[in-house]
């Protein structure tokens, strides 16, 4: 792509070629406008995560890309096994499919796929500076490129974010995760269940996710609850084999912790750097795709009504039931994660109880939170619901 210090210009720029990033310019795209696809990094490339795809991940791909899971790609995965450190709390041999990927794979997948609907291509050189007056994005390369739309899709440290904020997060609120990726031995098939410790972090998990090649473990929990997480991953790991002394990576992550007002007039921001991540599950790739083509969507309503400062209003408007969802994930969350409600909620996810099968519909897409809050609050003790109101305020 061409380093001119002349602006090249753009109906819509996004910003960060991941699920968030590929959605939002495929789907500006497929609507005519014209899209410049701005990452730092060069595809393919890595992106820490445990790779679990679920149906909602596989529903929302389908409809904005038009493509679907294969085999070299995602590995299909029915059971599940949850535990807590050596208890197992209950083990689903026939759970809604799940699907593994890599994100490294998955992430170009799409990527070359908004790129094959006419995208074009402005990776390998970060986005440093946003004139909000000029309406004008300018990369590390020299390129300024001018939008009527500019989309931060740029992950949990945005800097578009942080450009219209002053900073990508909030500190006291953010999640962050640290795994390894061990190799499957050459001769060896993956094991092919999906685990969830809930007692390896604080206000989080742990995880074994397998892989074609390998099997992603990591734990996660909300930053300020675990001081000791890497002490806390190093004991997690002493139950897999071959799992230490590998290299252990860790980023933040933002679950629980939406932005209400995800943007400024005509600059949105969709993924990681709104916050979209399921406060409970701590999936994002779904509503980062999601949210993604609903930034998309309101940046090419706003530019047809010529009215491109009101972007942000229609995108708001779009992302209430998200918004919403994630309200009541938090709430779910009061009742699974502090002391007081862990043996409550451990105990009601029991095999064949209604809760784990809420749960498994969650991941599949087929349920909401709402449906979920009244299996466990038939549960809780009186002392914890006064903690619930009192944090929420009712
Ligand atoms: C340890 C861990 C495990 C997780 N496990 C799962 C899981 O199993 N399943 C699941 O659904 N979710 C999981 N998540 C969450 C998931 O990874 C994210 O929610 C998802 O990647 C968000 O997608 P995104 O497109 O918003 O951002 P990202 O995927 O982070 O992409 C952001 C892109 O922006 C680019 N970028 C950043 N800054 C700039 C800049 N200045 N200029 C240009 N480009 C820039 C980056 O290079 C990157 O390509 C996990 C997260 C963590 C940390």
């Amino acid at each position: 792509m061409p380093t001119s210090n002349s602006k090249l210009p753009f109906d819509i720029v996004v910003v960060g070629a991941g699920p968030a990033g590929s959605a939002a310019a495929i789907t500006a795209a497929k609507a005519g406008f014209s899209v410049a696809l701005v990452d730092k990094a060069s595809f393919p490339r890595d992106k820490l995560c445990g790779g679990l795809f679920t149906g909602r991940s596989r529903q929302n791909m389908t409809r904005i890309f038009n493509v679907d899971v294969y085999n070299e790609l995602f590995l299909e995965c029915s059971k599940m096994r949850f535990r807590a450190g050596d208890r197992i709390i209950s083990e689903v041999l026939d759970a809604p499919i799940m699907w593994l990927t890599m994100r490294r794979n998955f992430d170009e997948f799409l990527f070359q796929t908004a790129l094959g609907m006419g995208v074009n291509n402005f990776t390998g050189s970060a986005a440093l500076e946003v004139n909000q007056n000029e309406n004008c994005l300018q990369l590390k390369d020299g390129s300024s490129l001018s939008y009527k739309v500019l989309i931060g899709c740029d992950g949990v440290n945005s800097f578009v974010a942080k450009s219209l904020f002053g900073s990508s997060f909030d500190p006291t609120k953010i999640g962050f995760g640290l795994e390894v990726e061990v190799p499957i031995e050459a001769e060896k098939s993956p094991e092919q269940t999906v685990e969830v410790d809930f007692s390896a972090a604080d206000w989080g998990y742990g995880w074994s996710f397998p892989k074609h090649k390998s099997t992603t473990i990591g734990l996660g929990g909300i930053n300020v609850e675990n001081p000791k997480m890497k002490q806390r991953l190093a004991e997690f790991l002493t139950r897999y084999p071959n799992s230490t002394d590998l290299k252990v990576k860790g980023q933040y992550l933002p679950f629980g912790d939406f932005r209400k007002s995800p943007g400024k007039a005509n600059i949105l921001l969709a993924g990681d750097a709104a916050g979209l991540v399921d406060p409970v599950t701590g999936e994002g790739i779904a509503l980062a795709m999601h949210s993604g083509e609903l930034a998309a969507l309101a940046a090419s309503d706003a530019i047809k009504s010529n009215a491109p400062q009101k972007a942000l209003r229609r995108y708001k408007k779009a992302l209430r039931p998200t918004h919403q969802s994630l309200r009541q994930a938090k709430l779910w969350r009061l009742m699974m994660f502090p002391k007081p409600m862990r043996s409550v909620f451990q105990n009601a996810l029991a095999n064949g109880s209604s809760l784990q099968n809420m749960y498994l519909d969650i991941l599949a897409g087929k349920a909401e939170y709402k449906n979920i809050k009244s299996a466990l609050i038939s549960r809780a003790p009186k002392a914890v619901f006064r903690m619930i109101r009192s944090k929420l305020g009712v």
